[in-house]
């Protein structure tokens, strides 16, 4: 195994070799202590309720990926030179079967947490957050700072079923892998089935700063909200790719109009250096939805600010 260390692009031009994250070694059986952080495809949408495709997610955005240099532009400080990284390759999945998929990815982030790396997750759809905190949640709920147009809080759908990408959350607190009062829910707009869509979440304590607040706050403000509430012990990243706005990001499932740019989330991201993240997803990137793979580019270098995030090298430190 190499050096963690990114293919250099002045050695082999970024759009040759193998596509893997960030041009990283891949290492698909890795073994205990040798990698701190590990990028990892859940190529799998069985929890989509509408447009599908997330599933083709890890594949495109190892490709676009290619483009992503070694330093944050920033701080000017590189994660590969505090951390240890790699591609673990793509976690098995079920596209059949939707209980054995979610078992399958538990495990596989199970062991990875025995193995003592933290996970930085490409989906899929958003249903894989539910499997991956059960994996490395083991002692104590963790806060979250999530990113999306949705809360992902809903009970079920069309008459019970519980396992869809809009209801992750609602589980993850029914079982006690989040601690509702120490997570931050921000971007959230669009339509709803019922008025009281959110007002499951606000009861069990959970902060939801709509994206009409973000702007009536101002960053500074609605920043300091979210560190307040998070705190300083571990927590947990989710960024939905649809809580950017679709004239950036229009290659996912359930667009909402009148969302973030790809500037604003960048600049939201370098605000939470403080917070201890301990993993961290993009999800929902579905290709065929797609233009010029510009959602799939957008995603790789909001999973590079995570992963600076997450080595202490983003712009804030
Ligand atoms: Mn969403
Ligand atoms: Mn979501």
């Amino acid at each position: 195994m190499s050096n963690y260390k990114p293919l250099q692009g002045m050695e082999v031009p970024r759009y040759a070799g193998l596509a893997t994250f960030f041009r990283l070694p891949i290492n698909e059986n890795p073994s205990s202590s040798e990698i701190d952080i590990g990028i990892i495809g859940v190529p799998w949408d069985g929890g989509t309720t509408n447009r599908p495709g997330a599933r083709h997610g890890p594949r495109e955005v190892r490709s676009a990926s290619s483009l992503v240099r070694l330093y944050h532009p920033v701080s000017l400080k590189s994660p590969y030179d505090v951390s240890k990284v790699a591609d673990l390759g793509d976690c098995s999945v079920n596209p059949a079967d939707l209980k054995d998929s979610l078992s399958r990815i538990e495990n596989f982030y199970t062991n990875i947490n025995k193995l003592g790396i933290k996970p930085i997750s490409i989906g899929g759809d958003h249903l894989i957050s539910l499997p991956i905190l059960r994996g490395i949640v083991k002692d104590k709920p963790l806060g979250m700072f999530h990113f999306d147009s949705h809360t992902d809080t809903w009970d079920s759908y069309f008459g019970g079923f519980k396992y869809t990408h809009g209801t992750p959350f609602r589980r993850a607190i029914e079982e006690n892998l989040l601690d509702p009062k120490r997570i931050v829910m921000l971007g959230i707009r669009g339509s709803l089935y019922d008025p009281k869509d959110l007002d499951w979440a606000k009861e069990k304590g959970v902060t939801i700063i709509t994206i009409d607040e973000f702007f009536k706050y101002g960053i500074n403000k609605s920043m300091e909200i979210v560190k307040k509430v998070i705190g300083n012990n571990d927590a947990y990243l989710s960024f939905d790719i649809d809580g950017i706005d679709p004239t950036f990001a229009p290659g996912t499932g359930t667009p909402e109009v009148g969302g973030f740019t790809v500037r604003e989330s960048q600049g939201i991201l370098r605000e939470l250096s403080n917070i201890n993240f301990v993993g961290a997803d993009v999800v929902e990137v579905s290709p065929p939805f797609d233009v010029n793979n510009q959602t799939s580019l957008v995603a790789a270098n909001i999973a590079f600010e995570i992963l600076c995030l997450m080595t202490k090298t983003s712009g804030k430190l």
